[in-house]
């Protein structure tokens, strides 16, 4: 089959869908590899680097969608992309299902099949597709870096001739898969690190990577177990003693890094205009929760703001494409790892076999059909 992968259209998107690295990996399936002209240059892989690889460069997107059967793309689609397809090809990208339903109605219209690899189960044999946590894991790292970037001090502790200098430290809302990376990062860095999460079984993930888990005062614990490992909203009892525990640690914390999120909702408000005011003058957050409305009260999305008491906030919604490269090279294993899955001979055919659990449940639209949300997985 022909898969080619189109230049992003978003405005500011680095990321590309296939890499000259992953579309070498994409040939040995057997199939052969396009990119649109320009695809890769922000994230730093020319045309001719492409063209090394034996990949054919398309000088449009027209051009592309006409001459492939499987369109790759990081971004969801837009209108104009879908518009151009015709039934029968694939196109293979973020799509977000849930919060796209027009997007969803035009593919299905257009008689495509769109697999989204947001909607990847999060099961252990489809780890290597999981986008949503390759991003997730770039996102937690960068969010550190931007700290460490716009805070006027050291992350490590120092004692040096012209004075000692304490470790910053660093508090983590939320250890989902970018908070674990956010801790690991801000480990690594030195600081002092602090974390929190509602879900108490990754108390001891975080104590193991040297942070330290900030316990609540509270008998009833969250059990995140009812919600397939996913985090359920709090009830109000809760909520108040979290936000009594961060208007306490607020005046220590000179990083504060937001991660917190529950499926299908808005972000949870959880640190405060009051918790910002009461911080110390040069401290830092980094919501990553941005897109998504925002953990801290004060967030503006896709900016980078001080208050009047001189705290730095971070609400760039675009952590991995600020590391396009890493971020395609990653991205791009796990589309041709889902490619090897629709390709089990090896011979360039894909077998969209809807009995598979991980492809069915990517599977969002088929034979001018919607088909999301999924079965739940038969296998954990
Ligand atoms: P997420 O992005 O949905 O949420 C981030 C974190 O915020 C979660 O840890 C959540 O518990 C936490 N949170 C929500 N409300 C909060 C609050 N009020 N205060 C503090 N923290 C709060 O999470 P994610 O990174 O997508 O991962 C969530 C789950 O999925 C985890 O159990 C993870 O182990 C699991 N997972 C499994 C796989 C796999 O098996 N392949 C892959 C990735 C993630």
């Amino acid at each position: 089959m022909k898969i080619g992968a189109l230049k992003e259209g978003f405005e500011g998107e680095a990321r590309v869908a296939v890499t000259p690295s992953s579309a070498g990996h994409l040939m040995k399936l057997g199939h052969e590899v396009f990119v649109e002209s320009g695809a890769g240059a922000r994230a730093g892989f020319s045309d001719d680097s492409y063209r090394a690889a034996g990949v054919t460069v398309l000088p449009s997107a027209a051009e592309l969608i006409r001459s492939v059967d499987v369109v790759a793309k990081v971004r969801q689609p837009s209108e104009a992309e879908i518009g151009q397809m015709q039934p029968g090809q694939t196109l293979i990208s973020f799509f977000y299902p849930a919060q796209n339903s027009e997007l969803l109605a035009q593919a299905k219209e257009q008689g495509i099949t769109a697999i989204a690899m947001d909607m990847v189960p999060r099961i252990s044999r489809a780890q290597k597709m999981d986008a949503l946590s390759s991003m997730a894991n770039i996102a937690g790292y960068r969010a550190v870096i931007e700290a460490a970037n716009n805070f006027g001090r050291f992350f490590t502790g120092q004692v040096t001739a012209a004075g000692k200098v304490p470790p910053a430290k660093v508090l983590v809302v939320g250890a989902g898969v970018a908070g674990l990376a956010s801790i690991g990062t801000a480990v690594s860095l030195g600081a002092q690190v602090y974390a929190f999460d509602v879900r108490p079984e990754v108390a001891e993930q975080i104590e193991s990577m040297g942070a330290e888990f900030v316990y609540l005062d509270f008998e009833e614990a969250q059990d995140g177990a009812a919600t397939g490992g996913y985090a359920a909203p709090s009830s109000p009892e809760f909520r108040e003693k979290q936000l009594a525990k961060f208007r306490e640690l607020a005046p220590q914390m000179d990083v504060v890094i937001t991660t917190a999120l529950i499926p299908g909702r808005d972000a949870p408000k959880l640190w405060t205009r009051d918790m910002v005011e009461a911080m110390k003058p040069g401290s830092v957050i980094v919501d990553l929760a941005a897109e998504r409305g925002g953990n801290c009260e004060l967030t503006i999305p896709d900016e980078r703001h001080v208050t009047e008491n001189g705290v730095t906030i971070i609400g760039y919604t675009d952590f991995p494409s600020r590391m396009g490269a890493q971020a395609s090279e990653l991205y791009g294993n796990n589309v041709r790892h889902f490619m090897a899955d629709l390709t089990p001979k090896k011979d360039g055919v894909i077998q969209h076999n809807m009995e598979d659990d991980v492809i069915r449940g990517a599977t969002v639209t088929r034979d001018h059909d919607v088909t999301w949300p999924p079965p739940p997985p038969k296998i954990a």
